[in-house]
């Protein structure tokens, strides 16, 4: 063995050893903790975030929740259908390639990994007995919940069934943006389409609700997550922002505050209309706000003298937009 293949031999024998001590993509994902710690509370179980709806309980940052679980939990297990939204896999696209491979193996591996055809699942079912909705629920796992051609259909879809059926539209809004390992202009065409989608959900007088969940960023912050009628933050430390916190700073050259660019800070600044701090709540502020803006089961919500307030108000605004 002559030096240089010592040298070579010695450096194998290192690399093996660094790797031993940090553990693999793989290995992170099938481990009972979590990956990140959001506070000095330590290591959390999985299992104890996912009874607490992926949420800390103790500084009450909020972790991605799969659209599996959102939908079980917002209509109940099994109590809703998954909508069949379109894939578009136009050939041109899936044949590009970078340095880390080629986008069509990777979105492969990532449909098989979830079990998903698009980062963005669309459910539609009961809320409550006399209360439907459309929900679009984004998948973290599936390219950072970007948004790429069928992201867009599937909204596209969604704000279809929310018209035909006339039910109210809840997305739950996540993701670092329009994913760039294609084509990038094909990914940010879908900013104006999803707008544009929305706001014909709108016109027809069907609420449009967005909710803030975990990290919205990039065109996502830029699109159809800020055009709904309502926006709530879901965690008061809910990222919402378009570039991140350090690009941001800086252009503004300020010395940023603790909490910059989260839902809390947000909210602070007159962004968002309601902070719903606790995961747990989310359904029942939901169902309560929109039986209140649709005008159902009131009585059981609020009291008699304030339904008469409502009905009063609605009839002022109806004869001043008539008046004008
Ligand atoms: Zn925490």
């Amino acid at each position: 063995m002559n030096w240089l293949t010592s040298i070579k031999t010695l450096g194998d024998k290192i690399k093996r050893n660094f790797r031993k001590k940090f553990p693999s993509k793989e290995e992170i994902e099938n481990s009972k903790w979590q990956a990140k710690n959001c506070c000095n509370s330590g290591p959390i179980l999985k299992e104890d975030l996912q009874k607490n709806y992926y949420q800390c309980t103790n500084c009450f940052t909020t972790f991605p929740l799969p659209p599996s679980e959102r939908f079980s939990y917002m209509f109940g297990k099994n109590n809703y259908e998954i909508l069949d939204t379109p894939i578009v896999g136009d050939p041109r696209l899936l044949s590009w390639e970078d340095a880390s491979g080629k986008y069509k193996d990777k979105l492969a591996k990532t449909r098989k990994k979830t079990g998903l055809n698009s980062a963005i699942s669309v459910a539609y079912g009961k809320l409550t007995e006399n209360l439907n909705a459309v929900i679009c629920c984004s998948d973290f796992r599936y390219f950072g919940a970007s948004i790429s051609q069928d992201e867009g259909e599937s909204i596209l879809y969604a704000c279809d069934k929310s018209i035909k059926t006339g039910s109210p539209l809840i997305l739950f809004a996540m993701g670092g943006g329009m994913r760039m390992q294609i084509p990038s202009a094909v990914s940010l065409m879908q900013m104006p389409r999803t707008v544009l989608g929305l706001s014909e959900v709108k016109k027809k007088g069907i609420p449009v609700i967005v909710v803030a969940d975990s990290v919205v960023a990039g065109g996502i912050s830029a699109s159809y997550a800020a055009t709904g009628d309502f926006l709530f933050f879901e965690g008061k430390k809910t990222k919402w922002m378009f570039a991140g916190p350090r690009v941001a700073a800086n252009a503004s050259n300020t010395e940023p505050p603790e909490d910059f660019l989260e839902g809390g800070w947000a909210m602070s600044h007159g962004h968002g209309d309601y902070m719903i701090e606790q995961r747990k709540d989310t359904k029942d502020f939901l169902v309560k706000f929109l039986n209140i803006i649709l005008k159902k089961n009131l009585s059981s919500i609020i009291d008699e003298e304030s339904i008469d307030n409502i009905n009063e108000t609605t009839k002022l605004n109806k004869e001043t937009r008539e008046a004008s």
